[in-house]
């Protein structure tokens, strides 16, 4: 049986877009459910827009999403080198050898010739075999090498008949040869197009399934039309849809939501990203929505790869991500929180207890600065906020309520949750009112605002004696004032 091996192709760009990211995943899964290889391909031969730092990039979110691949760059293998701009004589000889084999013939037009040419051909104009170099002879391609002339290599399409395949998502795709175009394979400074580079690789790498955007899909014939120029095996097609913002938006980098380091540093979690958009595009066939990668190493199908463009729902990755927040110790979360509590100064009491409160209530660890404000600095709030209708509280029955619960926290000899809430109850029993009629107003003095994480009890503990004691007072006098 032939072994599986997929490839993860990124080109150097400075950032792992969404889409790419789930394409990776989708590869990686592919190779690991039938106990396959993944490998890592850096597609680096457009110099132009080379980015400092960019493999590193892409090396680091392979890392921290957990997609291990078997050979690549860093870490070698039987087919490298994995960086197509250390393969530079390797497309030379292939390109000189399917020239002789009738692929492909020199292009000695000037560049901007040349370049007019490819525009045609993508702005899909058919036909496009108007290259007079396609006739030259052996003598006259001998003489203007002599010359030292420029060239490139371009590839011979047969100008009759029709190229097919099938591709695993979109089905039977066909295309009339005449519409293709005779595209660049080796440039003028003798480095590869993607167009030809892809088809290369991928067959010396024995790569079985090719999985890729679906802005490839047109350009496949094409390349099938190489394999069959070297009589070499076309691997199997998997072309994705894209991740939409909206029905007609694409995501943007410059918006901040299709870069995977963009979601990270807001505090997303990678195993709940990897989750949310695994699920764009592929369908697991149950209701089940949390799926971890090692999960999917044993049950993913390619039958649940879907060809309708998905949208990327920030709220639904948002809810996803609270859920993983949620299943963390606290230890874990308390660590990953720490780093946003940053601006809470030593008042603020035990941060494992403000995590524990935190937990259960953030969906994003970039919402913990803003839900801990309070515990920093008082807001001035509008006394307005003790009076709640379903408490049964106002302004009266809170300021009377507040000072009875300033004598019983002040006499506290030992200061926790659990002496705290025994004497609010008591105090509830023997005032004989609603608990809300208590608790609402010394949780609107001891936060100031309207919500806050956890109860009066939690955060009278949070506060220590002396701020709680010092914020009740301030609630007292904010109520004595309307009087
Ligand atoms: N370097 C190409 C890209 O980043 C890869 C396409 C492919 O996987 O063949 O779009």
């Amino acid at each position: 049986m032939i072994e599986v091996r997929t490839r993860f192709a990124p080109s150097p760009t400075g950032y792992m877009h969404i889409g790419n990211l789930r394409t990776a995943i989708y590869e990686y899964l592919i190779a690991k459910s039938q106990g396959g290889k993944f490998l890592l391909r850096i597609e680096d031969t457009d110099q132009a827009r080379f980015v400092e730092g960019a493999v590193d990039v892409i090396l680091k979110t392979l890392n921290t999403v957990g997609l291990t691949y078997d050979e690549g760059p860093d870490i070698g293998g039987p087919y490298g080198p994995y960086v197509q701009s250390q393969r530079k004589s390797i497309y030379q000889e292939y390109a000189q050898k399917l020239v002789g084999l009738g692929g492909a013939y020199y292009c000695f037009c000037s560049k901007e010739h040349s370049e007019t040419l490819d525009q045609v051909g993508e702005s899909s104009v058919p036909a496009k075999h108007n290259c007079s170099c396609k006739h030259l002879s052996e003598a006259e391609v001998s003489e203007k090498f002599g010359n030292k002339e420029a060239y490139v290599i371009r590839q011979r399409i047969p100008e009759q008949g029709t190229t097919e395949f099938y591709d695993l998502v979109y089905g039977s795709v066909s295309v009339e040869n005449s519409e293709l175009d005779e595209g660049v394979l080796l440039k003028s400074d003798g480095l590869p197009t993607y167009n030809f580079a892809n088809v290369v690789d991928d067959h010396l790498m024995e790569i079985t399934h090719v999985v890729r955007g679906s802005e490839y899909l047109s350009s496949t014939p094409k390349y099938n039309l190489l394999y069959q120029s070297f009589d070499w095996k076309i691997p199997d097609y998997i072309h994705l849809p894209p991740i939409m913002k909206t029905a007609e938006k694409k995501l943007s980098k410059r918006e901040g939501d299709a870069s995977f380091e963009d979601f990270i540093a807001k505090g997303y979690l990678p195993e709940a990203i990897v989750n949310y958009i695994v699920l764009l595009g592929w369908n697991p066939g149950t209701n089940e929505e949390f799926f971890s990668l090692s999960d999917l190493e044993e049950s993913f199908n390619t039958e649940g790869l879907s060809k309708s463009p998905a949208i990327f729902d920030v709220n639904k990755l948002k809810w996803m991500n609270g859920e993983y927040l949620r299943r963390l110790s606290l230890e874990k979360f308390h660590a990953l929180a720490l780093p946003y509590y940053q601006d809470i100064s030593g008042n603020a009491a035990d941060l494992s207890k403000v995590s524990a409160l935190l937990q259960k209530r953030v969906d994003i660890l970039c919402e913990i600065p803003e839900k801990v404000e309070f515990l920093n600095s008082l807001p001035d709030y509008d006394p307005v906020l003790y009076v709640h209708k379903k408490m049964k509280t106002d302004l009266v029955n809170s300021l009377s309520n507040l000072q009875s619960v300033r004598e019983v926290l002040e006499s506290l000899q030992t200061w926790n949750l659990e002496t705290i809430e025994e004497s609010l109850k008591a105090l509830i029993e023997r005032l004989e009112v609603k608990n809300g009629q208590v608790l609402w107003p010394l949780r609107t003095a001891l936060s100031g605002q309207e919500s806050s994480p956890g109860g009066a009890g939690e955060l009278a503990e949070l506060l220590g004696k002396t701020e709680s004691l010092r914020r009740i007072d301030v609630g007292i006098s904010k109520l004595a004032a309307n009087f």
